[in-house]
């Protein structure tokens, strides 16, 4: 395995379940770390500053961008969003994997700037279900979930720029297949670079 730690990044329509995914992950497994991205956005009920997302102005953000601190950004409805990149950059060199849950635009620039990172999708068993939880959730007015499920059906367009599809169905299922399938992926020759380096290099010794 390289010593650095790899990008996953984990993207899903609006209500497939991400967050509780994500927590449900690193509940389970202390092999990853969540980015908190900054957002634009404001806080639903219970999300807390620097835990859920950092709360930002639009001006705010706006100097972030200038001052070349995020990872990634991208709008989404109607606000920003970005990955801060010193907490990425830190945690990677430490050898752990950092997962970004975002959108697809930022998805697809992470994707053009570490070819290594590690893209997976988070689906719904169905249309109908990603509505009934979307509503289920009881966060957004009846507005923005049209608006969410409109971009959901762009969105759609997008997949197979990832790596795996992922159906969060039953939910156990679900992050066991998630964390399995970020093992496998591991095993990739494009993540045993340093590995691979060294092991040509000895090979190379022979010829000598
Ligand atoms: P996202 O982060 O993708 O927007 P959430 O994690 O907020 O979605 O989940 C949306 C709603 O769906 C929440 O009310 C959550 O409890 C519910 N949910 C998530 N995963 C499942 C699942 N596998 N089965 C049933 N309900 C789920
Ligand atoms: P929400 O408002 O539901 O928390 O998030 C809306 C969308 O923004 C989701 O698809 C989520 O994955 C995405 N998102 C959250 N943080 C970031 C980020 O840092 N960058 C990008 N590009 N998208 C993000």
């Amino acid at each position: 395995m390289d010593k650095h730690g790899h990008l996953i990044v984990v993207s899903g329509f609006a209500g497939t379940g991400k967050g509780t995914l994500m927590k449900l992950l690193l509940e389970r497994y202390d092999d990853y770390v969540l980015s908190v991205s900054a957002t634009t956005r404001a806080p639903r009920e219970g999300e807390q500053d620097g835990v859920h997302y950092f709360f930002k102005t639009k001006e705010e953000f706006e100097q972030m961008i200038a001052a070349g601190e995020l990872l990634e950004h991208a709008q989404y409805v109607g606000n920003y969003y970005g990955t801060p990149k010193a907490f990425v950059d830190a945690k990677k060199a430490e050898g752990r994997d950092v997962i970004l849950e975002i959108e697809i635009q930022g998805a697809l620039n992470i994707k053009a700037e570490y070819p290594d990172a590690i893209l997976l999708f988070v689906v719904p068993p169905s249309a109908q279900v990603l509505r009934q939880r979307l509503e289920g959730r009881g966060t957004e007015t009846q507005e923005v979930i049209e608006q969410r499920l409109k971009r959901a059906c762009e969105e759609a367009e997008g997949i197979e720029n990832y790596d795996y599809i992922i159906v969060n169905d039953d939910l156990d299922v679900c992050v066991e297949q998630m964390h399995q399938i970020i093992k496998a992926a591991h095993f990739s020759p494009l993540r045993r670079r340093e590995f691979l380096n060294q092991l040509r290099q000895g090979l190379q010794d022979f010829k000598k």
